[in-house]
């Protein structure tokens, strides 16, 4: 293993709480923070609940509002640079709609987020071991929304979209036939790429948010490399994905697409937890099939395969049914 020895020693899921800062709003209307950190365990967070009692939740790390960008990056990178070993790697931002999702994967153009940072690195290590690794990489990106795939490096806002579709292939691993698959070969021409394809993401939508919080978004980042020493040849995976918001819709809102979309969130995302959970106790059936994000990411979770859920909560008083309800899903799947 060239680029990482430490990870198999913790095992192959992990879970990161991320809390985002209490913002103005919240402020403005009194909301105080229900999230306490421990300064001296950085992976144990408090919640204070309505009744003043306080429950405890422990994950392999903790991040605290004032955490930044770097300081995740730092803990994340030993698992995203494992794919350059040859394993397959999934990466998921879980949580409420306006928790930092996709600040914590996307990020903003001054404060790069995950996704970026990573291809940074992927280059940066390919570079260093040059004399004994040949790397190639490239970029694929989708959306899943209702439980249909659409590619995101395909403009086809003037076009109805090519329908795709998760098929097994001959090896018996499970593709994406016909997904875009765009070679990179520095940061400028991948920042050019996640640019292109966050902006088709909210093309079709007047409401682009609204939007982007009910479909899950992946990139998909496939590495082929080739040992200069040996000839032998790997292929991995590595799927970095903004899910859709955890949150439950509100009774009244719930009637026609809205009901749709929501059944369909939550299809996908207890099928994710059941998979994640399923792994973590070791169970021989693992329900892949129960939605397509599950089916979709079938090679890359399991296995040999590393995963990272990052549960993203919101300090606020005003949300803290829904925080529990993410801190809790988090932890059955670890
Ligand atoms: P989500 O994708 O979960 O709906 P966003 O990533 O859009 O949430 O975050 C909501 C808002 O909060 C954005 O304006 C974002 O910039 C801000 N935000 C989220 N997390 C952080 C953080 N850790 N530090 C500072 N601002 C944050
Ligand atoms: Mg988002």
């Amino acid at each position: 293993r060239l680029y990482n020895e430490v990870i198999e020693l913790k095992g192959n899921i992990r879970v990161f709480c991320r809390c985002r800062p209490l913002n103005q709003a919240e402020m403005a209307n009194g909301c105080a923070s229900v999230a306490e950190f421990d300064t001296t365990q950085e992976n144990e967070l408090q919640i204070l609940s309505s009744d003043s009692s306080k429950k405890h939740f422990k994950f392999d790390h903790v991040f605290k509002p004032e955490d930044g960008q770097e300081a995740v990056f730092a803990q994340t990178k030993p698992i995203v640079t494992s794919v350059l070993d040859g394993y397959n790697v999934c990466i998921f931002a879980y949580g409420q709609t306006g928790t930092g999702k996709t600040f914590t994967m996307e990020g903003t153009p001054e404060n790069r987020g995950v996704n970026y940072r990573t291809l940074e690195e992927l280059f940066r290590c390919s570079e260093s071991k040059s004399h004994l690794m040949k790397f190639e990489l490239s970029v694929s990106m989708l959306e899943v929304y209702n439980e249909k795939i659409r590619d995101l490096l395909v403009d086809n806002s003037n076009q109805p979209p090519k329908k795709l579709e998760v098929k097994q292939s001959a090896e018996g691993t499970q593709e994406v036939p016909g997904l875009v698959e765009a070679q990179v070969y520095n940061t400028d021409g991948v920042w050019d790429l996640l640019k292109k394809g966050y902006a088709v993401r909210s093309v079709g939508s007047t409401a682009a948010n609204e939007q982007s919080s009910r479909s899950h978004c992946l990139l998909r980042v496939t590495v082929k490399g080739e040992n200069l020493i040996n000839g032998q040849r790997t292929r991995s995976h590595l799927w970095l994905v903004d899910l859709a918001g955890s949150e439950r819709v509100g009774k009244v809102e719930v009637e026609g697409e809205r009901l749709k979309e929501s059944q369909f969130i939550n299809k996908s995302l207890s099928a994710l937890g059941d998979v994640i959970s399923a792994l973590a106790s070791k169970t021989s059936h693992i329900p892949y099939r129960n939605s397509k994000l599950t089916h979709m990411l079938q090679n890359s979770l399991g296995g040999d395969c590393k995963t990272l859920m990052f549960v993203q909560i919101s300090p606020s008083s005003a949300d803290l049914g829904e925080t529990l309800c993410s801190l809790n899903f988090a932890s059955r799947v670890r």
